[in-house]
């Protein structure tokens, strides 16, 4: 009898097979690129010029920069100008009825749909394999995913994965969770930090050891680490905890080695720019710039420097692990404030940014929470939207029956002194200023 970890492992390699081997391709075409940074350079340069080109001759969109050859003469892309405009963006050359739906949450509210041809897919799926082995992390090792997750448990139990819902956090959900760990010899763990954090408390405080855990690594995904978060799932469960920063649309932009503080950024995919924030400039290295992403594989819907709302600081130096390519320092914008529902459970910002993630119409959203069991949800939409009921009620199914849940339709979310946007806010934790 063989185990869990093999049998997962044969019967995804063994299906990769049969399909001519697409994903083994893509994942050694990742690996090469790093292993090798002078090929990487020049395979990522020849696919940033055909992405040009193919943008510019089979978008509407792109239309008029065509005969453009330099990544400088393309606008930086705002995401309400796709919101605007999707039919705009998607490629005359891809086959539409075989495109692979990606929705974004968007970290300021601006919920969207974006398509993927099947080959970006694939990449997509091979890149998190090739991130995932730096931790030693590979096909078939038994984790458990500890994020909101609307495709749900199914496809992540033939990966030998769990699924766990942090949609709100309290001594129950802990308790299930920790036993979850503990009896499937959990070996890694994938998830929210504002999440794990609060479990490997809860173990620690129960009295568990390390040992005894299974865990050999934890990627924390989504939100920034706060300080403090690393060190506190390191003690409870004895093992590296690394940073992935992602977007759903666009897959890993970049990832820690092994815990030291450098972001690695995922060259083979992308090429990252960091820009000033009040123009389209470059900013020097250790200067904080918005994160701007050209995506080498977006073929169904091309984004070319597309503003992704977060901000980073680049280094100089390269990272001391020996690896070369471009490090980011630090990455901004991915801290949300907190709220809680009436009962004082922490509800995860991931569940809140999941209500309207699917639902036409919404340009922006804020979610407020202004007393214990008075929550104000800002809309601004188009004028065609109909889906407030909808919306209203899985609101008011996360939060529970407790809840008072003020609509207000605006013209516009008004942005913080810091100018900041962020589609939560807490008033009763930070209360707004006067004046
Ligand atoms: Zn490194």
């Amino acid at each position: 009898m063989i185990g869990a970890g093999l049998a997962c492992r044969l019967r995804f390699w063994g299906a990769d097979l049969r399909r001519g081997s697409p994903i083994v391709r893509q994942l050694l075409d990742v690996r090469r690129s790093f292993a090798d940074p002078d090929r990487g350079r020049s395979l990522a340069a020849i696919r940033l010029k055909r992405l040009l080109q193919h943008a510019c001759s089979t978008t509407v969109h792109y239309r008029e920069w065509a005969g453009r050859n330099e990544l400088a003469d393309f606008p930086v892309l705002q995401k309400r100008v796709i919101q605007a405009d999707p039919e705009g963006f998607l490629s005359s050359a891809v086959d539409r009825r075989n495109l692979v739906t990606v929705s974004t949450s968007g970290s300021y509210g601006a919920p969207m749909r974006l398509h993927w041809v099947v080959e970006t897919y694939i990449r997509r799926r091979a890149e998190l394999l090739y991130f995932g082995s730096w931790l030693g992390f590979h096909v078939g090792a038994r984790f458990a995913q500890i994020t909101v997750h609307p495709g749900g448990s199914a496809r992540l139990r033939q990966l030998n994965g769990f699924l766990v819902d942090p949609s709100v956090i309290n001594e129950e959900w802990l308790e299930t969770t920790r036993r979850l760990l503990k009896e499937n010899r959990v070996a890694f763990i994938v998830g929210y930090p504002s999440s794990v954090r609060p479990l490997a408390d809860f173990c620690r405080a129960r009295g568990d050891k390390p040992h005894d855990f299974n865990l050999r690594g934890v990627v924390a995904s989504s939100e920034a680490l706060i300080p403090g978060t690393r060190e506190a799932i390191t003690a409870a469960f004895g093992c590296p905890v690394v940073d992935r920063y992602g977007a759903n649309e666009l897959g890993i932009l970049a990832q820690e080695c092994r815990g030291d503080r450098s972001h690695h950024v995922n060259v083979a995919g992308h090429v990252v720019e960091l820009l000033a924030r009040d123009r389209d400039e470059a900013v020097r290295p250790g200067e904080i710039g918005r994160v701007v992403v050209t995506d080498l594989f977006s073929y169904a819907m091309p984004l070319i420097r597309y503003d992704t709302g977060d901000l980073a600081v680049g280094c100089a130096e390269p990272c001391p692990c020996g690896l070369p390519g471009p490090v980011l320092a630090r990455i901004e914008g991915r801290t949300v404030e907190e709220i809680r529902d009436p009962a004082g459970n922490l509800v995860n910002p991931l569940a809140i940014s999941s209500c309207p993630k699917d639902l036409a119409g919404i340009i922006q959203y804020q979610f407020v929470q202004r007393s214990p069991d008075g929550y104000l949800l800002r809309l601004q939409v188009i004028s065609s939207f109909h889906e407030e009921g909808v919306l209203r009620e899985r609101f008011q199914r996360l939060l529970g029956p407790q809840a008072r849940i003020d609509v207000r339709y605006v013209e516009a979310i008004p942005p913080l002194a810091s100018g900041k946007r962020p589609y939560i806010l807490n008033e009763l934790a930070n209360p707004p200023r006067k004046g």
